[in-house]
């Protein structure tokens, strides 16, 4: 699934090549894509005539920014958008076409069938599901060492589930919630409440040293993502952790341990990533008795 580098790149690229453009006229092929409305023609009527302002992000969702609408877009496991001629062959799973009154269209292709669409009037769509429940922005400014440990530092649950929810933080999935604890040396099951204000402070630098470097590189292409473009993102060749199961640490050299955490698949180097002091003594003492 595209995390917030990946989506940013999509965001950049579709910006660059649809800004502007006016839709005539909107093909719905799979209506379970379109959630709001439910009819996927009232969605298409909406939208004709209306010209693309700008394309925004908010988590992982694309706001596309309409003269008097906005469209909310998740591209979930495998969503795509291109801009292609009008006479261009239609690929198979294209699943939505915004015909642009310039003979070029926005298709969404998405093979796995999982990515939503909203459609909102400006200033609805930050007050309503989807986008009203999501937490700080991880690259914005609001996003401080502060504002990190009041929403996560008082809570017994697992550090990388709450990373994950997007309540909290926004954008996280599960390749950069594994890399950055990684680089904060963390143990990904270490309960918020027990980790230390130092410790703080590196998972914070963590995470928005590595979103920053995957956001400059245009992301990761780990399976089939693929940007606006159809060019590749490059962070996939400075994954730290994240695939490298059974593979030497870059740090230490152990090997790479992948493990289930919170019903996800999570790498670890045990070496650099060691369950807390506190969690060792208790377990020792409850030995002893
Ligand atoms: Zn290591």
């Amino acid at each position: 699934m595209p995390e917030l580098p990946e989506v940013e790149t999509v965001r950049r690229t579709l910006n660059e090549l649809v800004r502007g453009k006016r839709i005539e006229r909107v093909t719905v092929s799979l209506p379970r894509i379109i959630q709001r409305p439910q009819e996927p023609e009232a969605f298409a009527a909406a939208l004709a005539g209306h010209t693309i302002q700008s394309v925004e992000r908010r988590g992982k969702f694309l706001r596309i920014l309409l003269d008097g609408l906005v469209l909310v877009s998740h591209l979930r496991m495998e969503g795509r958008y291109g801009v292609y001629r009008a006479d261009e062959p239609v690929e198979t799973h294209t699943h939505v076409r915004f015909h642009f009154d310039d003979g070029t269209e926005l298709r969404y292709k998405d093979v796995r069938q999982f990515g939503t669409m909203h459609l909102f009037a400006p200033g609805e769509d930050l007050t309503l599901p989807p986008l009203n429940k999501l937490g700080i922005e991880p690259l914005d400014e609001a996003f401080t060492l502060q504002a990190f440990k009041k929403a996560l530092s008082n809570r017994t649950t697992k550090i990388k589930p709450l990373l994950l929810n997007q309540a909290y933080i926004v954008g996280l999935g599960n390749i950069y919630v594994d890399e950055a604890l990684f680089t904060a040396g963390i143990h990904p099951e270490r309960p918020a409440d027990t980790i230390k204000p130092a410790e703080w402070v590196r998972l914070y630098e963590a995470i928005r040293a590595t979103l920053s470097r995957a956001v400059d590189v245009g992301g990761s292409s780990i399976k089939s993502y693929v940007n606006g473009q159809g060019e590749l993102g490059m962070f996939q060749h400075e994954l730290l952790i994240y695939g490298r199961e059974s593979q030497p640490c870059r740090k230490c050299g152990s090997s790479i341990d992948k493990t289930v955490v919170g019903g996800r698949g999570t790498h670890i180097c045990l070496r650099c990533q060691p369950l807390s002091k506190n969690r060792r003594v208790a377990a020792a003492k409850s030995n002893v008795k």
